[in-house]
């Protein structure tokens, strides 16, 4: 039996690999159309700037395009712009004319979408097939998801009185997925009536700056949507803005704790998306080969610069071996190399940086006892690139199974009951994501119980969808992004303590009810305990 098993194996090793070459298979970029240089975007239009810094794209180094540098100035004018526009029309226009703004945006993106791909993967560097296939597309399904709740919002969120928007909200983005996290924050914000100043991450800064131009095409009304874009000091000039009453934030957990110490005694509003480190769970029970497809999809996906990643997998003791060789096979399979190539399964690295913090944290793992395996990869000379990566021999305490590398990088450790593979992987400061595999459902509930974590897939991962909820626990952060959970961070939902006909009295009963929760959590937490 075991004879026929390794036959087999062999067999399936020699269809694949070495034996075939692909043929190139370039996206062309000739119909990307892009200004030599951008200005924020404030007050519908875009302004000039003091200073300008190009964006690169990493798999060449080459310059693509200028950007102007914000400072508090323009942080200044973006909130000013802002707060006039949801003053004098979009805090009053009805749901039904809002959502046909948001709606338009989101056909134009589907109308652009090749263009959108294209861009994202030359500013960012991911695979075209990423971009084309799952940024964009959920892209423009976060649009359409919520122009759909923008006229239905006390059907959604149903109490005493109307839920009411918060006003002018900082929304500040990292370069992972530039645009999808761009409207994660843009589609639920202004179909909840506020209006926004977007600050998108100083690596990934085009694609936002060519939804600009779709929001000045769809006649949205001026100042409902600024964009600023610079570096953490444009973010922090949006956090500390007296005249921002909510932040909405998504990057690391230092910085994000660093924004909620800032906001500690103040009365802006705050929802952070954090890092992680996703435990990705293989019982012997599983159908295997499907389970190292989503290993693959788990960790190499983007880079594995994923905040929900499942960067750690924990494999059964009995099947490790099996899930290991097949793991040690199909990344050998993995082509790196051009993002515009249809054939490229992982593209460039971000940054130069990113890439350095990748390398120090491997070469930690080595150094900590763990065993490296990486496939041999032809990397290209130019640009900022690293090989699919796994660790064995790797314990809990290694740096590698605990901090967030944010790259194409895997360390697996094996269990051997359900109880010990729970409590390895709620043994991390994270709890954003984990996925677990077995061919009992009963498994998957009972498993998923005792999780602690925003997301869990079961027998799949990497699965994302704007009607499903999406955010973490513990350091991995609070608020949920997504579904009819994504609109509560955007609004004040009168409570029973609140009534029309008692205002409290430190604001209007028509913007600030006293009390928007009940047990005096913040709606940002009620979203988190969901
Ligand atoms: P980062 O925290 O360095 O930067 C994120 C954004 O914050 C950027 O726009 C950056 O310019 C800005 N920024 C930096 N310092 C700031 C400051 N002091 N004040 C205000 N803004 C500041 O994170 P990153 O490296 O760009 O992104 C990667 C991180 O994002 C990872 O940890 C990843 O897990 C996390 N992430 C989380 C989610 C989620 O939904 N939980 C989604 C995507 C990425």
């Amino acid at each position: 039996m075991a004879e026929l098993e390794t036959d087999a194996d062999t067999a399936r090793e020699l269809l694949f690999g070495d034996r075939w070459e692909y043929a190139p298979a370039p996206q062309s970029a000739d119909h990307v159309r892009l200004e030599d240089r951008y200005g924020p975007f404030i007050d519908g239009r875009f302004q000039e700037a003091d200073d300008y810094f190009p964006s690169i794209n990493p798999a060449s180094e080459e310059p693509i395009a200028e950007i102007g540098l914000a400072d508090e100035a323009t942080v200044d004018r973006a909130v000013e712009a802002a707060r006039h526009a949801y003053e004098a029309h979009w805090r009053d226009l009805p749901g039904t004319e809002r959502a046909k703004y948001i709606y338009r945006i989101g056909r134009m993106i589907k109308e652009k979408s090749r263009e959108f791909a294209v861009l994202e993967s030359m500013d960012g560097g991911k695979p075209i097939r990423e971009s084309r296939d799952m940024d964009i597309p959920l892209v423009a399904a976060h649009f359409f998801h919520y122009a759909g709740w923008a006229d239905k919002l006390e059907y959604a969120l149903p109490g005493p009185g109307r839920p009411q928007s918060l006003g002018v909200c900082g929304q500040i983005i990292p370069w992972n997925f530039p645009l999808l996290m761009a409207a994660w924050k843009l589609a639920p914000a202004l179909a909840t009536g506020n209006c926004v100043v977007l600050k998108p991450a100083e690596t990934t800064p085009l694609t936002a700056m060519k939804l600009a131009e779709i929001i000045q095409e769809a006649g949205l009304p001026p100042g409902v949507v600024n964009i600023v874009q610079g570096a953490g000091a444009v973010g922090e000039a949006i956090v500390e803005h007296p005249d921002i009453d909510k932040i909405a934030f998504t990057g690391s957990t230092e910085v994000g704790k660093q924004i909620q110490r800032q906001l500690a005694g103040s009365e802006k509003r705050l929802t952070l998306e954090l890092g992680g480190k996703g435990a990705n769970i293989i019982f012997e029970d599983a159908p295997i080969d499907q389970a190292v497809k989503g290993i693959v999809d788990g960790i190499y996906f983007n880079q594995g610069h994923v905040c929900c990643a499942g960067s750690r997998l924990l494999v059964q003791e009995s099947v490790a071996d099996e899930v290991i060789q097949k793991l040690r096979h199909r990344i050998s399979t993995l082509r790196v190399g051009d993002p515009l190539d249809k054939n490229t399964d992982i593209g460039a690295i971000n940054s130069r940086q990113q890439l350095e913090k990748i390398r120090r944290l491997v070469d930690i793992g080595e150094q900590e006892g763990a065993e490296k395996f990486q496939p041999e990869c032809d990397l290209p000379d130019d640009g900022f690139w690293f090989p699919p990566t796994f660790f064995t021999s790797v314990t809990q305490s290694h740096r590698i199974a605990q901090e967030e590398i944010f790259g194409p990088v895997l360390s697996v450790t094996t269990f051997r009951t359900p109880e010990e593979a729970i409590e390895r992987a709620n043994n991390t400061e994270y709890g954003l994501a984990s996925g677990i595999w077995s061919d009992k459902g009963s498994k998957l509930f009972s498993i998923s119980q005792a999780l602690k974590n925003g997301v869990i897939w079961g027998n799949t991962y990497n699965k994302f969808d704007p009607a499903s909820p999406f955010g973490g626990y513990k350091e991995s952060g609070f608020g949920r992004e997504g579904g009819v959970h994504g609109l509560l961070p955007y609004l004040e939902v009168p409570s029973e303590s609140w009534h029309p006909q008692n205002p409290p009295t430190n604001g209007s009963p028509s913007t600030k009810p006293a009390s928007s929760t009940s047990a005096g959590t913040s709606p940002e937490q009620r979203a988190d305990d969901t």
